[in-house]
């Protein structure tokens, strides 16, 4: 049984602690209640000293093309660099700012002009801002009630995305916590338009649903059919041609075999933007396919979303607005921080809401004083969600869609400016003419340079980026991704997209990349 003693005019701490007790000071289970414990005058005193902290190392330094981009060290190295145990007493103030320090120091710096490595990139102010301050009020998306400012937020940049996806009735959507968990999304409500019963029944008694998507699709479409009980057997790959698309015939003759075959078909997902040739498949066609055998259509156009700003680069995604629904990733190509993805679906009669919804009373009460379609949360798969669309409104709003735009523009214009470089080079050779901002090139050092093209030279070349990138990481000088792909062997894939780079870091890759490779 708790004990509640009312201590009048008790003057000396018998708690031991430093805390004077006041007058009618409270004590249960022989602790003080009155007043908090957190001191909000230490803890500002930490926020203002964190802050400028922030600023230098993780903004400013991190950003200077004259710093490093990485800090490589060994897992056992960085553990001891970083004495990462927990202990039973708390640091000082000094040294907690010195962890701080240390973790900035050794993170790679993604907002750096010369980190090509990843999706991803550079660092928008705007976004930036909305973060610190979505950090500071901590607010969790899910009813009006919590986050009215961040619930009207959400459905103006998700209404605006559907303008540039082209549903002119409008649509529906919800951010989400990745491009990965927006297309288990749209498996997830394809399913459950194809058969509504799963909802409460369950996988048992289902037909053998089957989905289609191409070879270079993302692998969350496999991880989706894994993770939604349909197995990733059950996921049809659709052969692509040689430049990463679809081929619309072959995913035609997929179809009518799985139904011959007794399979029931009941959705395509096609890509828009692929991961590593940033390929976009034909809309228009698959489109078609998909209505006459009546299938979902989802685009996933995480990465290649971004180009629906750009009225010169849109038309890569000819036929989008035919899609059922659609993931786009603005963390990506449009730099909102991560994670910034939404997933949009063309449906107006809440099928988003019928598919999830659980309508837990503690949360979603229907008697509520105030308009409760804006309690929003119950189309999600989620409880708490962060405000991943205000970073993105803050963004949009500070530089308008013609800024938007302009990125785009910049960076595939910088991403031709690198292929034609390329191209010009010796000792460089491009695997294709690059559709988006992957510009794919193999280094060929000079002692490789007249061996003909046999199974010799491709097990020689294949060895030559792997080592490249090592010693670009433990120099620490630029960030650039490799990997093999289907019938090629290792390759760079240099990805542009933030407006911090310019064609100077572009030629200096290259000279790097030969820098660093020159004698393999
Ligand atoms: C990046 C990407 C994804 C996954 O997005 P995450 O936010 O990393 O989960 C899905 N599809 C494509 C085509 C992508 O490029």
């Amino acid at each position: 049984m708790r004990r509640f003693v009312t201590m009048n005019s008790i003057s000396s701490d018998s708690n031991g602690s430093s805390r004077p007790v006041k007058k009618n000071a409270v004590l249960v289970d022989g602790v003080h209640l009155n007043g908090p414990i957190l001191d909000s005058k230490v803890g500002e005193r930490f926020v203002r000293e964190a802050l400028p902290l922030i600023m230098e190392e993780a903004v400013l330094k991190a950003t200077d093309v004259n710093e490093k981009v990485c800090e490589w060290q060994s897992p056992e190295q960085l553990k001891e660099k970083l004495d990462l145990e927990l202990r039973d007493q708390g640091e000082t103030h000094t040294q907690i700012l010195e962890r701080c320090r240390d973790v900035i120091r050794y993170s790679v710096k993604t907002g750096h002009p010369r980190f090509f490595n990843q999706l991803y990139a550079g660092l928008d102010p705007y976004s930036l801002v909305a973060r610190l301050i979505t950090e500071a009020i901590n607010p969790s998306v899910y009813t009006y009630e919590v986050s009215p400012t961040f619930v009207l937020i959400e459905e103006a940049v998700i209404n605006k995305m559907i303008q540039y996806v082209g549903w002119q009735e409008g649509g529906d959507g919800i951010f989400s916590p990745g491009g990965s968990v927006s297309n288990m999304y749209a498996v997830n409500v394809a399913r459950y338009k194809f058969c509504p019963n799963i909802k409460e029944e369950g996988l048992s008694g289902m037909p053998k649903l089957i989905l289609f998507t191409s070879e270079e699709s993302h692998y969350s479409v496999s991880k989706a059919a894994a993770f939604l009980g349909i197995g990733t057997k059950n996921v049809c790959t659709v052969p692509a041609d040689d430049r990463g698309k679809m081929i619309p015939e072959e995913l035609e003759k997929l179809v009518q075999q799985a139904k011959n075959e007794g399979r029931v078909p009941f959705m395509v997902s096609a890509t828009a933007g692929t991961t590593v040739l940033g390929a976009f498949d034909p809309l228009e066609e698959i489109a078609d396919i998909c209505e006459r055998h009546g299938l979902w259509f989802h685009v996933d156009a995480c990465w290649g979303g971004g180009a629906l700003l750009s009225r010169k680069h849109r038309g890569l995604l000819t036929g989008i607005h035919r899609a059922n629904s659609v993931a786009w990733n603005p963390h990506k190509m449009l730099m909102a921080g991560l994670q910034c993805c939404a997933f949009l679906v063309k449906d107006q009669t809440g099928l988003l809401q019928r598919c999830h919804s659980a309508q837990a009373s503690y949360l979603f009460q229907q008697d509520k004083f105030y308009d409760i379609r804006y309690d929003t949360g119950d189309k999600s798969i989620q409880c708490s969600r962060k405000s991943d669309a205000f970073k993105f409104w803050l963004m949009w709003k500070a530089i308008g869609t013609q800024g938007l735009e302009e990125r785009v523009n910049r960076a595939l214009a910088l991403a031709r400016y690198l292929t034609e470089e390329v191209k010009k080079r010796e000792g460089f050779q491009l695997l294709m003419e690059p559709e988006y901002a992957n510009v794919c090139f193999w280094y060929i050092p000079p002692s490789l340079r007249n061996m003909p093209e046999g199974p010799d030279f491709w097990k020689r070349l294949r060895e030559v980026a792997p080592v490249i990138k090592e010693r670009m990481m433990k120099k620490g000088s630029m960030m650039v991704g490799y990997q093999p792909h289907r019938r090629f062997v290792n390759f760079f894939r240099h990805i542009i997209i933030s407006p911090q780079v310019s064609r100077e870091d572009i030629d200096f890759v290259l000279q790097e990349i030969e820098a660093l490779g020159r004698d393999l």
